[in-house]
């Protein structure tokens, strides 16, 4: 098998290649500190690197850095299968302190068959005080043979006492090109993978979530009735209330689709004017917003998004932020 197309190497993923190099230096030199922390913004590859540095930290075949793939560790790892490799990841939306403390007791036995045992903590900044403070004590005394590996938000207030006990790898978000060409190998269209990799800013994870749930879609409906100098809301009062209820349905999803029409309100500001070719239906009459209207609307934005954090009814919500942002 060719090493360089296998999955679980961490060459593997687009970009980063200060955390490339970082990484491949420290396998050669066999200098891998007890803890490292991937921080950079969502969906842009860092577990997928952790699990890289994972096999390769386990390969047998010491010949090269990264995995070799084909060894009975490297097998094992791919079957998700490997003994001395543990995946801690959020469950309903954050890491719990239980999970943290069986961590910790997994920790006290040595490895079952290998060099060293690996945990990869995923999403650590959802994490909350406790379970926090509890990593903190596995990392201030760190078991011998064991490498932890976090990966976090970068733009998150982690904990500062968490990221000084890890050797952190810096994560950026991709550029427009490499995010089309991940979107496009997975069999997206070149016209929807260029809009995806325009709204994810360089994030492929988040175009991923953007193109399954509807939400281009629906962010596609919102632009076009707000913006259309054809549609009058006091007319129209059927359509904006009927759009309102679809986003509403959306739920959870509501803030992504709001972060997209921030990006379109921000662009406007910056007098780029490019996403609206993505629209279908090309005549509609733009309306033409000053900076203060362009503000305001960014304002009425964050106000509907904290009406939602305080769980306001949510189709009202949407309804009156459609009003206001025509
Ligand atoms: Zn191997």
């Amino acid at each position: 098998m060719n090493s360089d197309s296998s999955p679980i190497c961490f060459s593997v993923v687009r970009g980063q290649e200060k955390a490339k190099k970082l990484l491949r230096r420290s396998l050669a030199a066999d200098r891998i500190p007890h803890a490292y922390i991937f921080r950079g913004p969502d969906g842009v590859g860092k577990s997928m690197f952790a699990r890289g540095v994972a096999a390769a930290v386990n390969c047998h075949d010491t010949s090269q850095v990264e995995a070799c793939g084909v060894c009975s560790s490297c097998r094992k790892f791919r079957s998700g299968n490997h003994p001395d490799i543990l995946m801690v990841s959020p469950e309903k939306g954050a890491i719990k302190i239980g999970q943290i403390r069986q961590m910790a007791r997994e920790l006290t036995y040595p490895a079952y068959e290998s060099k060293m045992r690996i945990v990869i903590l995923e999403d650590v900044h959802t994490m909350r005080r406790e379970a926090a403070n509890s990593l903190l004590k596995t990392l201030e005394e760190p078991p011998a043979d064991n490498l932890l590996m976090s990966t976090a938000e970068a733009s998150h207030g982690m904990l500062s006492t968490l990221t000084s006990r890890c050797q952190t790898v810096p994560f950026s978000a991709l550029g427009f090109a490499d995010t089309v060409a991940i979107l496009t190998d997975k069999g997206l269209d070149t016209g929807t993978a260029q809009l995806l990799a325009r709204l994810s800013e360089g994030s492929p994870g988040k175009a991923f979530l953007l193109s399954k749930k509807d939400i281009i879609s629906l962010w596609k409906e919102v632009l076009a009735v707000v913006s259309d100098s054809g549609i009058d809301s006091h007319r129209d009062v059927g359509i904006v209330l009927q759009l309102g209820e679809k986003m509403a349905a959306l739920k959870e999803n509501i803030v992504p689709l709001f972060g997209l029409l921030r990006i379109w309100l921000r662009d406007l500001l910056m007098g780029k004017t490019d996403l609206i070719a993505f629209l279908e239906g090309g005549d509609i009459r733009l309306k033409k917003w000053n900076t203060e209207q362009l503000f305001a609307r960014l304002q009425a934005i964050d106000q509907a998004e904290k009406e939602l954090a305080r769980n306001c009814n949510r189709s009202l919500v949407c309804e009156v932020l459609l009003f206001r942002l025509q």
